[in-house]
């Protein structure tokens, strides 16, 4: 059992009404054990639908689709490397891969101050792919949305006579149409793996935020009434990631509340120096009574991204017992970043111009 089962139970408590209200399953420990990567063992994936149809499938060597999207928006963050890392897992336990890139949903759900034209969306949609591929996602398993075969375009088409215009509203509260259009292309590259001219019918994985749920149950509930014969998609669902200020998430439209993959090192410095952390009001009263890394920012960091089990318990450890203060963690933490950015910045750089091919020529 971890130490730090904070994050798995008291995390499940927060979202017990949540999970009753949508009818979501927690994530069972059984299962927990059976999957080698910490955003299982450290209770990140909290929740599921259906996803003991896809564990059958890694433990059986059967395939399953392992599809996941981006739009292109913005530069990635610390919380788009959770989703990839998250897909890599999928794509080692021999998914059939597909990241789907998605400029043309990056264009139309984004207001035109933020995103004027397609060329903005396709030169974010470059960057994002060259990240993709740097952090070890193979060029086959990237599909840039405006690039894709007409049978994906077809597909898409066909899913908007399965959704009235009261069922958008209800789930979305609006009918913007740009948004109606990117949601059909959302719902599509979920399902259309399943399409004979694709992977065929079989079971499919897609890693969302709790907050995302009515789009998935509307994705399951087209899979039941399309003419083609599909497995209903499985989800599992992240805990939330906060941003580096209190209350906050990770986003793009505020840049000190997320590290970015293109941060220099001295925005990593003062953006973790700035973060809102468990620490006392000074070094003597941490020393006297521990820090609380259970609402620390910087620890949540370490959570999602460190991956040496042994160190994130130290951290935790003596944060608790006050002998591991705040200082010497922030500094900590943004050496451990910059050596991974610094390495990263360097693949991605490498990896343009075949992201360049990805975004812009023809299939
Ligand atoms: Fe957070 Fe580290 Fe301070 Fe503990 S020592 S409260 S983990 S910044």
């Amino acid at each position: 059992m971890p130490e730090i089962d904070l994050w798995g139970s008291e995390v499940i408590k927060d979202y017990e009404h949540v999970f009753k209200e949508f009818g979501l399953s927690p994530f069972p420990d059984k299962w927990k054990t059976r999957l080698k990567h910490r955003f299982f063992s450290r209770g990140i994936i909290v929740a599921h639908r259906d996803f003991q149809k896809v564990l059958k499938c890694i433990e059986s060597r059967k395939p399953f689709i392992n599809i996941t999207g981006i739009a292109s928006s913005g530069p990635f963050h610390l919380g788009h490397k959770v989703d990839i890392d998250l897909f890599r897992f999928f794509k080692e336990a021999r998914a059939r891969n597909y990241l789907c890139i998605c400029d043309l949903d990056g264009y139309l759900s984004r207001p035109d101050k933020k995103m004027p034209d397609m060329k903005k969306a396709k030169e974010f949609a470059i960057v994002n792919a060259a990240d993709a591929l740097a952090l070890g996602i193979a060029p086959q398993d990237i599909k840039v949305q405006s690039r894709r075969e007409t049978r994906y375009y077809e597909f898409t088409l066909e899913l908007s006579k399965k959704i009235t215009k009261n069922m958008f509203q209800a789930i979305y509260g609006h009918i913007d149409l740009g948004k109606v259009a990117a949601n059909l292309l959302q719902y599509s590259d979920i399902l259309h793996g399943q399409l004979e001219e694709f992977e065929g019918k079989m079971p499919s994985i897609t890693g969302i935020g709790i907050d995302q749920d009515p789009h998935a149950r509307l994705t399951r509930d087209l899979a039941k009434r399309l003419p083609y014969s599909s497995e209903v998609p499985s989800f599992i669902y992240f805990r939330h990631q906060s941003g580096l200020k209190e209350n906050t998430k990770m986003s793009a439209s505020m840049p000190d509340t997320a590290i970015f993959l293109k941060d220099s090192k001295q925005e990593v410095e003062r953006k973790i120096a700035n973060a809102f952390t468990g620490g006392r009001n000074t070094a003597e009263e941490q020393r006297k009574l521990g820090g609380r890394p259970e609402v620390c920012k910087v620890h949540e960091l370490l959570l999602f991204h460190l991956e040496d089990e042994k160190e994130l318990q130290r951290i935790w450890r003596e944060c608790k017992q006050g002998k591991w203060l705040c200082r010497e963690c922030k500094q900590y933490t943004a050496k451990f970043l910059n050596g991974f950015l610094k390495k990263h910045q360097k693949r991605a750089a490498e990896k343009i111009p075949i992201a360049k091919k990805l975004v812009l020529e023809k299939s």
